[in-house]
């Protein structure tokens, strides 16, 4: 059985940032990565892909060029979580032992949980930005469709990055606007949600361009079956009574956010919660039970906005805590919720939501130079010329420009059993 002081799970955003963090703090570290995918993905960029702002490969690096040199990299899955015993099972059954845990492996996207999807994606006019090779089929599409009916979908929370299925559709009615198609193409937005925006702040602006572009809103409409062949999807469609009937439209362009859930290899484990996302404390991001496991990322079950913007501030509070259970010490620093969301309205201007746990607002410029809640040219120019480079350059190399942790003022209870932290 190999050991290692720290194994983190997943080498996405969340693994590759705690990872670099740690090694930044402390560089001796003892670090293995257990990540089976040969590419490391910018997903933020898929969005601008869709829009045709962005070519795909931009979005797309080597796993191996992303990996810290001084981490050792598994190349391949976890199967298993035993974390009594302080031990992971790869999938070719081989065990990994660990002193520290760290759960980063994302969510899984659950296209097979809508009868008629995964089979017409690609075709048909069924596309999704939330897959690399389906976003350049987005805009394809966009700029394929002259008239007809272009649906987006936005299924039940939590989803990761809650305004891309709108960021989509106002790229799309934006292109269509300038070119003078967008009078004859009836666009609407079918989401299983009740509100446009989960924070009130932002729904306003959002709301104008809805109306502008004549978008048609259907709430608690939830996708359940697509059949591409016949360009015909079905919701499920709740009233305000809680009565469920399906209602079938016609489309010639549907864009789809697919479901998203836990990764079963998360929730059928003991570090899950009953919704089957790693049970962390929201702040400090330690496991409730196990006070050597922490989580990172979209798999957390800490309730805020699951985006790599969260990632670039949990990663160091990650890596602190990480540290200071290993030297015995309480995990004292703390996440205040961050995560943000950059809508795309119009090709050139973005309303910037960024907010913390309970919707509260967590501005990085001051008004007067990026007032989030209103359409920003500037906070354009961040999306798609800085903040790339704060992904790559900054996040995943480990250094918290913007991202110093914050401290508990008082001594935490102790999580778990940290004194279990030998082999
Ligand atoms: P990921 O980056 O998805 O990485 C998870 C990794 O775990 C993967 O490499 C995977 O291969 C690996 N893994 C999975 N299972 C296992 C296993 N069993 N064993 C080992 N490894 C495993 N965020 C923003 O901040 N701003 C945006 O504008 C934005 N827009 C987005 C638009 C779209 C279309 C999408 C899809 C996402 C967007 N996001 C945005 C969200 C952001 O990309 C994610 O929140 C972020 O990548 C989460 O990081 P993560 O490390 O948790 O997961």
């Amino acid at each position: 059985i190999n050991k290692h002081t720290v194994v983190i799970v997943g080498g996405g955003a969340g693994g590759q940032a705690v990872a670099a963090s740690i090694l930044q703090r402390q560089p001796q570290t003892d670090i293995a990565i257990v990540e089976p995918a040969d590419a490391h993905f910018y997903q933020p960029g898929w969005t601008l892909v869709g829009g045709g702002v962005f070519e795909r490969e931009q979005t797309k690096r080597k796993m191996h060029d992303v990996m810290p040199k001084a981490a050792k990299w598994y190349q391949t899955a976890v199967s298993e979580f035993r974390p009594d015993q302080q031990r992971i099972v790869l999938e070719n059954g081989d065990q990994l032992a660990y002193q520290s845990l760290v759960v980063a492996t994302g969510l899984k996207l659950d296209w097979e949980a809508i009868p008629g999807l995964k089979e017409s994606l690609g075709q048909h006019g069924v596309t999704s930005n939330y897959r690399f090779d389906l976003a350049p089929y987005t805009w394809k599409l966009v700029q394929a469709t002259r008239k007809g009916n272009a649906i987006f979908t936005q299924p039940p929370m939590p989803i990761k990055c809650a305004g891309a299925p709108q960021k989509a559709m106002y790229l799309s009615c934006d292109d269509w606007r300038r070119s003078g198609r967008l009078n004859d193409i009836n666009v609407e937005f079918c989401t299983a949600g009740a509100a446009l925006f989960g924070v009130k702040e932002y729904v306003p602006s959002l709301q104008k361009y809805v109306d502008d572009y004549g978008i048609q809103l259907r709430f608690q409409h939830n996708l359940i079956a697509v059949d591409g062949p016949n360009r015909k999807a079905t919701f499920a469609v709740t009233d305000n009574d809680g009565n469920i009937t399906n209602v079938e439209k016609s489309f010639d362009m549907l864009h789809v956010c697919p479901p998203q859930k836990a990764p079963d290899v998360i929730s059928h484990s003991p570090l899950a919660d009953q919704s089957g996302w790693v049970d962390v404390s929201p702040e400090t991001l330690q496991h409730k039970h196990y006070g050597n496991v922490y989580a990172v990322g979209d798999v957390a079950n800490a309730p805020n906005a699951k985006t790599a913007a969260a990632v670039r501030k949990q990663a160091p509070v990650v890596a602190e805590n990480v540290l200071s259970t290993l030297a015995g010490k309480p995990a004292m620093a703390v996440y205040e919720g961050y995560g943000s969301c950059p809508l795309t309205v119009e090709r050139g201007k973005i309303v910037l939501a960024e907010f913390g746990y309970g919707g509260k607002l967590q501005p990085t410029f001051p008004a007067w130079l990026v007032d989030g809640t209103k359409p920003s040219r500037l906070a354009w120019l961040l999306k798609e010329k800085m903040l790339p480079w704060l992904y790559w350059d900054v996040m995943l190399k480990g250094k918290e420009w913007l991202a110093k942790p914050k401290h508990l003022s008082h001594r935490p209870e102790p999580q778990g059993a940290p004194d279990a932290c030998n082999f």
